[in-house]
């Protein structure tokens, strides 16, 4: 075997740090993989693989990447969930004396990732910590971009999970052990698990973070979370902040199969904010308050005064157009301060970012003085919170060029008069350069050689070029030969390498001194790093409430008032806010919903497509839009404060869990009749169609009596099970309503209105009817339906029916139901039946057909 070449024995030891890592291996211009990482990544890169030590018996596989290109390739494989250890050179190669020194720069993992998500500046990337302890876990998140950290402690593992899936975590840094499922239920839902690093050193981020935490499971898994945040992006980090402890009790609690049920910030089907409830209400200028928003549509409030607060800043925007609009337009002269900050404290912004900042804090004088005009006490109070840092704008816009260059190396970054030093330099650059073209015009007249140039490159420096119909004329001596092109020959003197040190040796130290002024600068505005994230957090709340009143506006929405001792709803004329948006203008059919203190139940009936999920994920969106301080879709809404939401709806296998449809029905109703309050919202659609009939109805009859009996949370519970709404006679706190509909010439017309009472039939056979389904399948649903009945009405088992599916019997043919079957096609078998054949030539025949079947297709 051939031996280990000393820069393979390096990489092998830095490998061994970071087993479960990519590791980009700096050579040269480019960063290699090697071994298994190699063949791994060429897969997924599709890059090509090669092999170093091709001769001997076992090559190493190898590809590389462009160092240039490296973030696209690093933001590729963590998006799929790996690590990428990117290992530098820590000395210049042509300094170095024997191997290079290298060592990893920064750990990149799933949920430390700062680049933007497939979802933009408005989607938060959280790298979650928990922390096993006796009793429970402590949780605690955060996001390396903008520096937030929150912190909880959990009772269960599923608590925990909940909260990961909530939180859309990437990356969980578990500490205690994990059984299989658990770890199989990580997998499923593409979460990357890391164990936490130790650290024996002290960090003042760590104590920085802590110092509000009182729980120690909250202090423990906050302090693995910032210490795994430094060890792997192995630099200080000044804005992380100060880590805020929450209960999930402390909001209106919805897990996050209920959050992706009612599509508060994406749609169940597609996973695109488009047609979510964040969708609706975003309306922000920046993406700070996009984020906020999507934070707030998670965890609404409980408290009355707070939601208040929010609603008087709405309510203050909505009556002040102007004001509003002022607004919104010095908002969109605001940068992701937040994100901005990260980048300051990570060292990664460079002097457009800089500048981006100064000109936001520019933008928040004008902000603040539209709130002042607006005469409004609430806005004015708003204002009083908005800090001003317009000298730390003037600074940087002082010290700043109007347009740098991205790099920070190459200088130019810098304005005149900021430094004696570099202004020194630069008027030596300057008269270097005078000099130079006073030579090169010296030398034209000298030489008689028009196009004579002084030109510069990296390799040679400055050097005199004469094309090659012209070299004959360079008098004998004058100038030193460097080299031969094709087209021309180039020349030195002595004289020029002379002016030639003196002009780069100004320029690098020109660079150089220019970074350094860039850097102070950064290390200065690093001072104001937590004032800049409260700006930040201020502006971000600013944006969210505005975006609420100009939803409010355009749709014509209500503010909410609340009760705290009684759980009435009244809601008038309310609408479900993204249907009506989808649908045609005017087209939404508002729908009281009124529930007295003392009604539990709504039992609520229909034909299929009637709206009946509709009006209950209606009340849903009703409840969490005026929880968060937003205005709701109604004339009127005075509504409790509910505590959960619970969501049985729609038909979506928990592929994740790995359980059947009836399962995760049954799993859902269980949660929300083991958690769910007299403060809860309850939406039961459908409970029990996923099992047979009797057993259906049975466990939903059992399910309305315990949720009625002994939970009391408002309950909608729609169901097609009409037998279910005799319960109305025995059970004092639930009400039947059901959704009207009417027939007219035989086809079903749905008027989408909440009626007081059951409703008269079902209507599916007229359903399938609107869905097309082939006439012969819609006429035995129908004769079924009827036998059925009658057998039902007799007190007979329908179970027992004999189901005799297309049977050729003549039974069958005679007993045709007309049920759901259209005048038109009834007319068409009447004609059949009284067709006398031998009287019509093959030609009628075929005509009549002709015409029966235009008929049945004008009628589709
Ligand atoms: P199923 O029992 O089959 O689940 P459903 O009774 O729950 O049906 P929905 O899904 O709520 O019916 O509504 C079906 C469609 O009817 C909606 O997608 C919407 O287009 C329309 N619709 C519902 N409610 C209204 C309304 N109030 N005004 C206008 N259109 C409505």
């Amino acid at each position: 075997m051939a031996e280990t070449t000393p820069m393979m024995k390096q990489y092998y030891d830095i490998k061994s740090q970071y087993p479960d890592a990519f590791l980009f291996y700096r050579v040269g211009d480019f960063y290699e993989l090697f071994e298994d990482d190699a063949v791994k990544g060429a897969q997924i890169l599709e890059l090509t693989l090669t092999h170093r030590s091709n001769k001997t018996e076992n090559p190493i596989p190898m590809a590389g990447v462009p160092h240039q290109a490296v973030d696209s390739y690093v933001n590729t494989l963590v998006e799929k969930g790996y690590k990428v250890a990117l290992c530098e050179q820590l000395e210049d190669p042509k300094q170095a004396k024997g191997m290079v020194k290298r060592g990893i720069i920064q750990l990149v993992t799933p949920g430390t990732m700062m680049n933007e998500g497939p979802n933009g500046a408005k989607e938060s990337n959280y790298l979650t910590s928990v922390f096993s302890t006796k009793s429970g876990f402590g949780l605690a998140y955060s996001d390396l971009s903008t520096g937030e950290i929150f912190t909880t402690h959990l009772k269960s593992f599923a608590d925990v999970l909940n909260e990961l899936l909530s939180l859309r975590t990437k990356e969980v840094v578990f500490e205690g052990s994990l059984s299989d499922s658990q770890k199989d239920v990580l997998k499923k839902s593409n979460i990357t698990v890391s164990t936490p690093i130790q650290d024996q050193e002290k960090h003042a981020e760590v104590s920085y973070a802590i110092q509000k935490l009182s729980n120690q499971a909250e202090k423990d898994a906050t302090k693995q979370l910032v210490t795994y945040l430094l060890v792997t992006q192995k630099r200080s980090l000044a804005h992380l902040q100060i880590a805020k402890s929450y209960e999930v009790s402390q909001y209106l609690q919805m897990s996050h199969v209920v959050q992706n049920n009612l599509e508060l910030v994406a749609s169940a089907k597609t996973g695109k904010k488009m047609g979510s409830l964040f969708w609706l209400l975003d309306k922000t200028n920046t993406a700070m308050g996009g984020r906020l928003l999507k934070q707030w549509l998670a965890r609404p409030l409980l408290s009355i005064s707070e939601i208040e607060k929010r609603q008087k800043i709405v309510q203050a925007m909505l009556d002040n157009y102007f004001i509003r609009e002022a607004v919104k337009d010095a908002l969109k002269g605001v940068y992701d301060l937040e994100r901005l900050t990260g980048r300051i404290a990570f060292g990664s912004a460079n002097a457009r970012e800089l500048l981006q900042l100064s000109r936001s804090l520019d933008a928040i004088p004008q902000i603040q003085s539209a709130l002042f005009e607006s005469g409004d006490e609430d806005l004015a109070n708003f204002a009083d919170q908005i800090i001003d840092l317009s000298e730390l704008a003037k600074k940087i816009k002082d010290t700043i060029v109007e347009n740098p260059p991205i790099l920070t190396t190459d200088g130019g970054l810098i304005r005149e008069g900021i430094n004696e030093q570099l202004d020194r330099y630069r008027d030596a650059m300057n008269n270097g350069k005078t000099w130079l073209a006073q030579l090169q015009a010296q030398e034209r007249t000298a030489t008689g050689i028009e196009n004579l140039k002084i030109g510069y490159n990296k390799v040679f420096g400055y050097f005199i070029q004469v094309s090659k119909g012209n070299i004959a004329k360079v008098p004998e001596g004058r100038y030193i030969r460097k080299q031969t092109l094709t087209g021309s020959e180039r020349y030195i003197t002595p004289e020029l390498k002379e002016h030639e040190n003196l002009i780069l040796e100004a320029e690098n130290k020109s660079t150089d001194l220019e970074y350094q002024i860039f850097s102070d600068l950064r290390e200065y505005i690093k001072t104001f790093i937590p004032k800049l994230q409260e700006l930040g957090n201020t502006i971000a709340s600013l944006d969210a409430l505005t975006s609420f009143a100009t939803v409010a506006e355009e749709n014509n929405y209500c503010r909410p008032s609340f009760h705290q001792d009684s759980q009435e709803i009244k809601v008038i004329a309310g609408r479900h806010p993204v249907v009506e948006k989808v649908l045609a203008d005017g087209s939404y059919i508002p729908n009281d919903i009124q529930m007295a203190d003392d009604t539990s139940v709504f039992l609520i009936t229909g034909p299929n497509m009637s709206g009946k999920s509709t009006y209950m994920r209606q009340m849903a969106l009703i409840a969490v839009m005026a929880q968060v301080g937003s205005f709701v879709p109604a004339t009127e809404a005075s509504l409790p404060i509910f505590d959960q939401i619970f969501t049985r709806i729609g038909a979506a296998d928990d592929l994740i869990s790995g359980q059947s449809t009836f399962m995760v029905e049954m799993s859902e109703a269980n949660e929300a009749l083991q958690n769910a309050t007299k403060r809860s919202l309850v939406l039961f659609d459908e409970i029990g169609r996923g099992t047979a009939t009797y057993d259906g109805m049975a466990l939903a009859g059992a399910i309305v009596k315990y949720l009625h009996d002994k939970v009391g949370a408002k309950t909608l519970f729609a169901t097609h099970y009409h037998e279910l709404t005799d319960m109305e006679k025995t059970l004092d706190h639930l009400k039947n309503i059901h959704v009207g509909a009417t027939q007219e010439n035989g086809k079903l017309i749905f008027l989408h209105k909440i009626l007081p009472g059951p409703a008269d039939q079902s209507y599916g056979i007229h359903v399938a009817q609107l869905a097309g389904l082939p006439n012969k399948v819609l006429r035995e649903a129908s004769k079924m339906l009827k036998r059925l009945e009658a057998q039902g009405a007799n007190g007979l088992e329908p179970a027992s029916l004999q189901l005799d599916l297309f049977s050729d019997s003549s039974e069958t043919e005679e007993t045709t139901s007309d049920e759901a079957i259209s005048d038109t096609e009834k007319q068409v078998i009447e004609d059949i039946n009284n067709l006398y054949l031998a009287d019509k030539t093959p030609l009628e025949v075929m005509q009549l057909v002709a015409s029966w079947q235009q008929d049945l297709k004008d009628e589709d």
